[in-house]
């Protein structure tokens, strides 16, 4: 556990994932800019043990907005990054979006939800079995005047498979085609692979060229 008060508060920005892997591909894109230079990453789970926020949030950057904004209150930090990201189909009007991860009940269910997602797409012909995984990631600065929010988003483009492939990955990866990659499921690409052409690498991406 890192103690907060030896933290130095303009150098130090709280990442408000669970996620070890999220950590590190976060810290790789923005540390890289010059505006973050010397800048410390740290995982919101090295400062204490926090309850996560309730992600009621009406789009993916609000629910963004919420996790950077609750690591903030929990730390007494300066600055929060976070980030919300799903699955969006065309045919589905968009579904499960900001659901994506409790689509079919039980948070983090992910066989669960991609039986749900064959089922609802069961009869939905291939040219409108479109898809793709959005990611937005929010930097939320603080001081005395106030806050700045600064937003980055990203899409990887794909559609619907009708049957699982590949072992690696999470979530809805064995049925999301990817587009660029004709014959390839996202979820049998290694993770360097999936890395350079994720809906977060783009969204970071985004983010830290308005840095
Ligand atoms: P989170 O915002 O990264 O926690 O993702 C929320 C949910 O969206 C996950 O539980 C997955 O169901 C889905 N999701 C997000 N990113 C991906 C991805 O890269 N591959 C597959 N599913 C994803």
């Amino acid at each position: 556990m890192i103690d907060i008060s030896t933290l130095d508060l303009a150098k130090t920005i709280v990442v408000a994932t669970g996620n070890a892997h999220k950590l590190t591909e976060i810290e790789a894109i923005l540390g890289a800019t010059p505006a973050l230079a010397g800048t410390r990453f740290v995982a919101l789970g090295e400062l204490g043990d926090f309850a996560d926020p309730v992600e009621d949030g009406a789009d993916f950057f609000e629910n963004a907005l919420i996790k950077a904004r609750a690591a903030l209150d929990e730390t007494g930090l300066a600055m929060a990054v976070a980030d919300d990201s799903g699955l969006c189909v065309d045919a589905l009007g968009g579904a499960p979006g900001i659901m994506s991860a409790r689509w079919a009940g039980e948070h983090g269910n992910d066989e669960a939800n991609n039986d749900k997602l064959l089922v609802e797409m069961a009869e939905v012909p291939e040219a409108e079995r479109t898809a793709r995984f959005h990611s937005t990631v929010v930097l939320v600065t603080r001081d005395d005047c106030g806050e700045e929010v600064l937003r980055g988003d990203g899409d990887v483009e794909g559609s619907i498979d009708y049957e699982r492939h590949g072992h690696n990955g999470f979530g809805y990866d064995p049925l999301f085609k990817i587009a660029e990659m004709p014959g390839k499921n996202m979820a049998e690409l290694t993770a360097e692979e999936k890395n350079a052409i994720s809906h977060r690498f783009h969204a970071l991406q985004d983010l830290s060229a308005k840095l």
